[in-house]
C-alpha cells in the first residue's frame, strides 16, 4: 500500500525529532548525574562556575528589565532632544559608570557645510571639566570620533591598539577615557555615539548590551525625525512655506485661550492682495505664484518670532499678533502694507494704480470680539470696508456683541 506523501514525511521527521530530543535530554541529565571526572574532582571550581553563571543570568535579567523600561520611555518620546538624556539615564542604571555620555552628529547647513563633521555632547551623566553639554568633538578624532567615523563599537583594548598606531588617537585632548564607545547608526548614517567610562557593574555580554542601546537610540532618533517632518508638512502651505489655514486656526484659538486666561490681548491682521486677478491675467499664473511666495517671505521676515503668519487661501493672509493691543496691531499692519506698496514687484506696472498693494482689516481680542471665530469674522468685515473705501489701506474692526461679563473682565484687568 502506498503511503500518502504527508504521512511519509511524518515517518521521517518524528524519529529524527525523537533522536534529537533524547540526545538533548541525555546530555542534560547525564551532565547532572555524572559530571566529568575533572570537574567532579574539584567541587570548588564547579561551585564557582555555577555562581558565575547565576550572576551572568541575573545580570541579563536585570539588563532586560532596564531595557524594557528604556523601550517604553523612548516609545513615549515625542521630542528628539529628550532621546540623549533618556539613553544616558538607562546606561547609568545599567552600568553605574563614572561617566555616561551621548553625542549627536551636527547637521550641515548652507552657511556651514563642514558642520556634520562634528559631534556635539547632547547629554552627560556627570559634567566633566573637559566635557559638558554643547561641547564639540571632531569626527574621526579621539575615542568618540573614531568609533563614530568607523561605525564600529570599540572597547578599551581597541583604543590601546589604536593609540600605538594612530596619530588621531593621541588627539584625545583631555576627553575622559572611555571603556566602551558604540556608534548610533541607522540606515547607514552615523547619528551619534554613546559611551561609558569606568563602569561599576560588568555584564557577560556588555558590548552587545551597549550596542543594543545605541541602535535603539538611533532608530528612535530617525523615527522621530521622520514624524516631525510629517508634522511640519501638515502645518505648512505648500506654495509659500508659511502656516496653512488649518494650522493657523489652531494657533489663533490657542493664542485667544492664553490671552483670555492671562488677561492679555491678541490681535489679527487679515489682508488680501488688491486686484490679484488682474495681476494673474497680465503676468500669467506662474508669475502670480512667484509673487505670492515673495510676498509671504517679505512679511514673514518682518514679523516677531512669537507671531503666527499664514496663508488663509488664495491671495489672502492672516497675521496673528500675540500680546498686541488694537493700536499696536494697527501700526504693525500699516508697516506691512507700506512695505508691500513700496516693494518693486515684477510686473506690477499693469496693476490699476501702477503698484501691487494690499488691503486689510485688524481686530483685537477681547476689545473687538469674544472668541477667535468672531475675531476673524470682524477682521474680515474690516477688510471688506477697506476694499470698499478704495483699497491699499488697513481698517480697524468695529467691536460687536461684547457680552457684559467679558466687558467687566476686561475692565478689571486693565
Ligand atoms: P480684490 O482687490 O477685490 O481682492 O480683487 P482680486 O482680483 O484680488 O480678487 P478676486 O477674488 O476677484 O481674485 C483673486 C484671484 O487670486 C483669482 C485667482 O486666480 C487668484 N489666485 C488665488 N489663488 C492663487 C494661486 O495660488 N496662485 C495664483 N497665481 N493666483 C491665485
Ligand atoms: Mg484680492
Ligand atoms: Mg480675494
Amino acid at each position: 500500500m502506498l503511503w500518502p506523501s504527508g504521512a511519509k514525511l511524518l515517518l521521517v521527521i518524528v524519529p529524527v525529532l525523537l533522536i534529537i530530543i533524547v540526545a538533548i535530554l541525555s546530555r542534560l541529565l547525564g551532565s547532572k548525574a555524572a559530571p566529568p571526572p575533572s570537574v567532579q574532582s574539584s567541587d570548588g571550581a564547579v561551585h564557582r562556575s555555577t555562581r558565575r553563571l547565576e550572576r551572568d543570568l541575573e545580570g541579563q535579567v536585570e539588563f532586560f528589565q532596564i531595557f524594557s523600561v528604556l523601550l517604553g520611555e523612548l516609545h513615549a518620546q515625542r521630542q528628539i532632544r529628550q532621546i540623549p538624556p533618556t539613553l544616558v539615564n538607562a546606561m547609568v542604571r545599567m552600568f553605574r559608570p563614572e561617566v555616561a555620555v551621548v553625542l549627536v552628529r551636527r547637521r550641515s547647513t548652507i552657511t556651514e557645510p563642514d558642520r556634520e563633521n562634528r559631534l556635539i555632547v547632547a547629554a552627560i551623566s556627570a559634567a566633566q571639566r573637559q566635557m559638558k553639554v554643547g561641547m564639540e568633538v571632531r569626527f574621526g578624532e579621539g575615542q568618540l570620533g573614531i568609533a563614530a567615523a568607523r561605525q564600529r563599537l570599540m572597547v578599551r583594548k581597541d583604543f590601546e591598539e589604536e593609540r600605538s598606531l594612530s596619530f588621531s588617537m593621541n588627539q584625545n585632548s583631555g576627553q575622559p577615557e572611555f571603556d566602551v564607545v558604540a556608534p548610533m547608526v541607522a540606515g547607514g548614517d552615523t547619528i551619534g555615539v554613546v559611551a561609558i567610562a569606568r563602569p561599576e557593574r560588568h555584564y557577560f555580554s556588555e558590548r552587545e548590551m551597549i550596542e543594543m542601546i545605541a541602535r535603539l537610540g538611533a532608530l528612535t532618533w530617525t523615527n522621530l525625525e521622520a514624524y516631525r517632518n510629517v508634522e511640519i508638512a501638515a502645518e505648512v502651505d505648500g506654495l509659500t512655506g508659511i502656516f496653512n489655514k488649518a494650522a493657523l486656526l489652531v494657533k489663533l484659538s490657542e493664542a485667544v485661550f492664553d490671552a483670555r486666561n492671562n488677561g492679555e490681548k491678541v490681535s489679527v491682521f487679515l489682508f488680501d492682495i488688491d486686484h490679484f486677478k488682474n495681476y494673474n491675467d497680465q503676468n500669467g499664473h506662474l508669475v502670480g505664484d512667484r509673487l505670492l511666495r515673495l510676498l509671504a517671505k517679505l512679511v514673514r521676515d518682518s514679523v516677531r518670532s512669537d507671531d503666527y503668519f499664514g496663508r488663509f487661501g488664495g491671495e489672502e493672509f492672516v497675521l496673528v499678533m500675540t500680546g498686541r493691543t488694537a493700536s499696536q496691531a494697527m501700526s504693525g499692519a500699516e508697516v506691512i502694507r507700506h512695505r508691500i506698496e513700496e516693494y518693486p514687484f515684477e510686473g506690477e506696472s499693469t496693476q490699476p494704480n501702477g503698484r501691487l498693494t494690499i488691503s486689510g482689516g485688524v481686530a483685537c481680542f477681547p476689545d473687538d470680539a469674544d472668541d477667535s471665530v468672531e475675531l476673524l469674522r470682524n477682521a474680515d468685515a474690516a477688510l471688506y470696508e477697506a476694499k470698499n473705501a478704495g483699497r491699499n489701506r488697513v481698517m480697524r474692526a468695529e467691536p460687536t456683541g461684547l457680552n457684559p461679563v467679558l466687558k467687566n473682565r476686561v475692565r478689571r484687568t486693565e
